[in-house]
């Protein structure tokens, strides 16, 4: 089954009650049962069913399956938010003293999440491109996950996931990416060595700009050594679905970051469309990176361009697209306000992956709070323009880019 019909079409995509075609919002937060004998079951993990909606909920799990299954992992867990998502994922195989690798230009968030976790004994390193010989001096033997953005959004840097996943490996590491750029529809980061894959489902997955959700998906593959991670330690018994059992019966339970029913639901409809609005934003994204470059216009970046140091990966890796995102530089800072306010169709919002443009100047904003050191490491400049394309006619969007960047000042 090819992807767009696995969205419609796939193991996932169970019948629902009264033969309704869409998962039913379950509102609800508890279940209840006949018996006393019956919830105990169902607490104990001993029988199917949902007891409480911060533990497990129909709509969510329908989203849960039907991300796994596109990802093709043995589970997933969603989560209130992508930056849930990302700290339940960390926090889940880290204990104080152990050490991540990371892209130093992976989004400001998950930045700002790293200091977090310095405070609790966590230190993060981070290279400039995520490749094999940038990180494998960083390796020590304190380091306990490898972490990368398939395209690091706003910085637009990929990596070959297969070459950092069989370096992770030889080093006992697993490979933890986010894949909210990418999607599962260009690369199932899984299938190419990846070990746990994480989304910000609120952007393209959710698609319209509707509802804040993430989701983390496991492989269910890496072979955990419990005398190293040693934060697994008491699931020693599940093995590989160590990491799974700990994030969904421990972690996430505790830690409260469930995902609402109803944006789950939001999420299942969005999905269905992942793939066609995707090809559409990515050729979108193609034609405008290559107008504003022909057009003159600074640095344009979008690894669809032949100049972008990714652009044979991403054909290789992404079926020859490259994604949503690219970005431009506008000269200065009050350049980049004046093209920001002329545009027409681009709305000035903080987001991504909506079927709407959306510009946003990321160093007054999602960067606001790195250190000029961090912003200056991920590619984020006083005069940067990131643009997330949407699915408008690509002629009306050129027309309001060319007419925004060449008005005078
Ligand atoms: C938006 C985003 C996040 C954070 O997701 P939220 O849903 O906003 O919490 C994480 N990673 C990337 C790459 C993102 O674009």
């Amino acid at each position: 089954m090819e992807f767009n019909t696995k969205l419609l079409h796939g193991r996932a995509v169970t019948p629902y009650p009264n033969g309704a075609t869409l998962p039913p919002i379950a509102q609800s937060n508890a279940f209840q049962y006949e018996s006393f004998e019956q919830l105990e079951q169902v607490f104990a993990h001993k029988a199917m069913g949902f007891a409480y909606s911060r533990i497990g909920n129909p709509t969510v799990a329908a989203f849960e399956q039907r991300v796994a299954e596109l990802e093709g992992g043995a589970g997933a867990v969603a989560t209130s938010s992508g930056m849930a998502a990302l700290s339940m994922a960390l926090l889940c195989i880290l204990s104080p003293g152990d050490e991540i690798i990371a892209g130093s230009g992976s989004y400001g968030g998950t930045i700002d999440l790293f200091g977090n976790l310095e405070k609790l004994g966590i230190t993060t390193r981070f290279v400039h491109e995520l490749t094999a010989a940038e990180i494998a001096p960083l390796i020590t033997p304190r380091t306990r996950v490898i972490f990368g953005e398939l395209i690091s959004n706003p910085s637009l840097r990929v990596m070959d996931v297969a070459a950092v996943a069989e370096l992770a490996h030889a080093h006992g590491l697993p490979l933890l990416v986010d894949s909210t750029t990418a999607t599962p529809y260009l690369a199932t980061s899984l299938a190419l060595g990846a070990d746990i894959v994480v989304h910000s489902s609120s952007k393209y997955i959710s698609g319209s700009g509707d509802a804040i959700s993430g989701i983390i998906v496991d492989g269910g593959k890496f072979p955990w050594n419990f005398s190293v991670h040693t934060a697994l330690q008491g699931f020693e018994k599940y093995r590989k679905m160590a990491f799974l059992t700990r994030l969904r019966t421990d972690l996430w339970e505790n830690f409260g970051g469930c995902l609402a029913p109803m944006n789950a639901f939001l999420g299942v409809v969005g999905l269905e469309t992942l793939g066609l609005r995707m090809d559409r934003i990515c050729e979108n994204a193609a034609a405008l990176a290559a107008a504003l470059d022909r057009a003159g216009v600074s640095e344009v970046c979008h690894p669809s361009l032949p100049q972008h140091p990714a652009h044979d990966l991403c054909i290789r890796q992404f079926r020859g697209r490259g994604g949503g995102i690219l970005t431009f530089r506008a000269g200065s800072r009050d350049r980049a306000a004046a093209i920001l306010n002329r545009l027409e169709y681009a709305a000035i919002a903080s987001n991504v992956g909506d079927v709407r443009t959306l510009v946003i100047h990321p160093a007054s904003t999602i960067a606001m709070k790195n250190t000029e050191a961090q912003r200056q490491a991920a590619g984020i400049y006083d005069d940067t323009i990131r643009v997330s394309v949407g699915i408008e006619d690509p002629a009306d969007l050129i027309k309001d880019f060319l007419q925004a960047v060449g008005g005078a000042d």
